[in-house]
């Protein structure tokens, strides 16, 4: 992150931009947002694709998406089920051709009027060109400082920082999506694993718009699953905090022992009962079912990465404006292999 110009390089000539889309159950939005981002491109004088990956929508995303695009220029891929949205932006990202490739949401969150200044930094000779949030997100101070903790404890491990108000919405040079590739991790959190990669980055500040239809997928149970991803695959803080807890723990539980016994030998009290036996029971009964926890969180993330399942599974691949007739009639169509 270094906002010195970067090294002058050279660009290939005539480059070639990839967008990549994912979308989900995004059938309010999808169509307009294709043609809008068709018209963008478009007026930016440089050869593009948009790869639109439906993951797994069962409202016609994918159809609607076809429709909407003019050109060949336009893929969809659809995955054989629901992924998520890290897997989604993966598979776009695998299939994507481009020298340099932008990922951006479907919902008109992320604005279409950044991507020439997005383009115009990768041209400078920044391989990693990311979005952050100007304003900051309205919500309570008890979310802030979660997040802000995250944020900062994340990245500890690995000496790398995560930038605040920064998602998704990059552009990465060609380099940069073939080091992504090289991630093994089938649970990922792709801002931290965009944070790993290094090469010359930039920010550039956008205005966040509001949906402006569809719902939000993202509730708080699967921001909780992400962070936890995030804490599990990035930081072996919660592990080393049990550590600590137990020394201090066991110091303190060491320390009331001995005042048991200077109080039974030189003040002549007789020891203490019930009450205090229970408290300190359940106290480390708590403690050691939390550490059970924690460790279990990072025990169950192993158990997936050693299963070394397929990150997405590929289902079709249409090209915009190469099937004549609605999808889904038995019409053969472009089929392409996962790579
Ligand atoms: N998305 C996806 N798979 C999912 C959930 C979401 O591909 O399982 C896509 C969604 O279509 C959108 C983007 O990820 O293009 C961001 O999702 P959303 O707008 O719901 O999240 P938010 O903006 O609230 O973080
Ligand atoms: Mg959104």
């Amino acid at each position: 992150m270094s906002a010195a110009l970067p090294a002058p390089v050279r660009r290939p000539a005539d480059p070639l931009l990839s967008v990549v889309v994912p979308a989900y159950q995004e059938s309010a939005v999808i169509g307009d947002f294709v043609k809008a981002l068709q018209d963008r491109l478009g007026a930016m004088a440089m050869r593009w694709e948009i790869v639109v990956v439906d993951d797994g929508s069962r409202d016609g995303t994918a159809s609607l998406a076809l429709a909407a695009g003019r050109s060949a220029a336009v893929r969809v891929v659809r995955l054989s089920r629901n992924f998520g949205k890290e897997a989604a932006l993966s598979a776009g990202l695998s299939l994507a051709r481009g020298d340099a490739v932008i990922a951006m949401d479907c919902d008109f969150q992320h604005p279409l009027e950044t991507l020439p200044e997005f383009v115009a930094r990768w041209r400078e000779g920044y391989d990693m060109v990311y979005g952050v949030r100007m304003e900051p997100l309205a919500e309570p101070w008890s979310k802030r400082t979660l997040r802000r903790l995250f944020h900062r404890h994340i990245g500890r491990d690995d000496r790398i920082e995560l930038p605040m108000g920064a998602g998704d919405f990059r552009l990465l040079d060609r380099k940069a999506v073939d080091a992504l590739a090289r991630f093994p991790e089938r649970e990922r959190m792709m801002k931290g694993l965009f944070a790993l990669l290094g090469f010359q980055q930039i920010a550039v500040p956008y205005r966040q718009a509001e949906r402006t239809a569809g719902a939000s997928s993202f509730g708080l149970r699967r921001v909780a699953r992400l962070a936890t991803t995030g804490i599990t695959s990035f930081s072996a803080l919660p592990l080393q905090a049990f550590g600590v807890a137990g020394v201090a723990v066991s110091a303190a539980a060491f320390l009331y022992a001995a005042w048991i016994v200077f109080e039974r030998l030189f003040l002549g009290v007789a020891v203490g009962g019930f009450a205090t036996l229970a408290a300190g029971l359940m106290i480390f009964g708590g403690l050691q079912m939390l550490s059970v926890a924690v460790l279990g969180a990072y025990v169950s993330r192993i158990y997936r990465e050693v299963k070394a399942r397929p990150l997405f599974i590929v289902e079709r691949i249409d090209e915009a404006g190469t099937v004549p007739a609605p999808i889904g009639d038995g019409t053969p169509v472009a089929r392409e292999r996962q790579p």
